[in-house]
């Protein structure tokens, strides 16, 4: 069995159980591992359907060129079916991505422009602005609009809800997701409570962004808007893909949260998860009152670690935003550990620098092997 392009494995995800940080809850955990699509995201599933939606309504034509403003993944999503189906890509995003995103981005044909983060989005700088004026004004051109095109959420409506639903054979009592054009957690949603209304829907929002006042005042507060570093989800604007009658509360997480969770994921589950996983799991250890023992709690990890080498897996990095408060560790902090079961080491390559493997070959924690 093979399939005939890429296009075909995206979806059905595999559902993961949480056992080491979960530990502390009553209920069981499981994480839908998103990064398993061949854009290792979420946003592959929304990527064909605003294509094939286009297509079928005359937007996109043969040859045309896809103009769209994307922190990265969603650029993913697009750049693959436009590869199989002959399109040009141009994805406009902004200076706070990680730099392996856009390196992903052009390693798949894509051309990339890069706007300043801390602009509105009403400012002609800003990436909502490039991106519509470069769709406006590009002949044959197509302005996919993650943020206000129902395609997005009705492609999460279409697989990921009822993916989810069948994998927890209709047991689901929970749905996390992070909320950035709020297609996953609305498209998922409203699947979800149609098939069962009590499932309950958390959107994890960040510090910085406008959605948690929104949901519980009605109030668009541009007090709620400043900078923060965790990426892909929480905004400064209300995209049309958030429904917010069916989300039942917001839970906001701080950067650091974020980051330190998202490194527990690969340390403690061996699941190689990006930022805004961390920052779902986070929100949800923070809801922890409201589960019970019976719970069956689905949280969506979103993209894959590979894209925040630099960032979240990065200890200096992390310590220079006050994130890590450990030193680096030296070979003499290494020897001076008590329990380290140390059998071996050559002193000459403790004192010379560019010996650092040959230290690390000869240590073996706690002795074994
Ligand atoms: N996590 C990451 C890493 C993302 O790129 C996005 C997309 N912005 C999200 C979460 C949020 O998904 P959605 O846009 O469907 O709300």
């Amino acid at each position: 069995m093979y399939y005939n392009n890429i296009l075909e494995t995206i979806g059905n995800t595999p559902l993961v159980k949480i056992n080491n940080i979960t530990k502390e809850l009553p209920c069981i955990v499981v994480a839908k591992l998103e990064e398993f699509n061949p854009g290792n995201s979420v946003k592959d599933r929304i990527g064909i359907k605003m294509i094939e939606d286009a297509e079928r309504t005359g937007r996109l034509k043969p040859g045309g060129t896809i103009v769209e403003g994307t922190s990265g993944n969603t650029g993913m999503g697009l750049a693959l079916p436009a590869i199989i189906k002959g399109y040009r890509c141009i994805f406009v995003t902004t200076d706070k991505q990680s730099r392996e995103k856009m390196d992903m981005l052009r390693a798949v044909g894509a051309e990339v422009i890069v706007c300043p983060t801390n602009v509105g989005p009403e400012d002609p700088r800003s990436y909502y602005s490039v991106s519509k004026r470069l769709s406006t004004e590009m002949p044959n051109s197509f302005y996919p609009n993650q943020y206000d095109n129902l395609s997005n959420r009705a492609a999460h409506y279409e697989s990921t809800g009822p993916e989810i639903w069948e994998q927890t054979e209709s047991k689901i009592t929970h749905f996390v997701a992070g909320v950035g054009t709020g297609g996953t957690i609305s498209g998922t949603a409203k699947y979800l409570k149609e098939k069962n209304p009590n499932i309950k829907i958390w959107g994890i929002d960040t510090y910085g962004s406008v959605f948690k006042k929104y949901h519980e005042t009605g109030e668009f507060d541009t007090k709620e808007i400043y900078p923060y570093i965790t990426e892909g989800i929480g905004e400064d604007i209300l995209p049309a893909n958030v429904d917010f009658s069916l989300i039942d509360h917001f839970e906001k997480v701080t950067d650091k949260d974020a980051f330190l969770m998202t490194r527990r994921i690969s340390k403690e589950e061996g699941i190689l998860a990006g930022n805004s996983s961390g920052s779902a799991l986070s929100g949800l250890l923070q809801m922890k009152d409201e589960l019970k023992t019976g719970d069956l709690v689905v949280v969506l990890f979103a993209d894959h670690a590979s894209r925040y080498t630099g960032k979240a897996f990065n200890d200096e990095w992390m310590r220079e935003r006050g994130f890590l408060d450990s030193k680096p560790v030296t070979a003499l902090d290494i020897l001076n550990r008590k329990d380290a079961g140390l059998i071996s080491i050559d002193m000459v390559s403790l004192f010379l620098p560019g010996h650092k493997e040959h230290i690390w070959q000869h240590y073996i924690p706690n002795g074994q092997e």
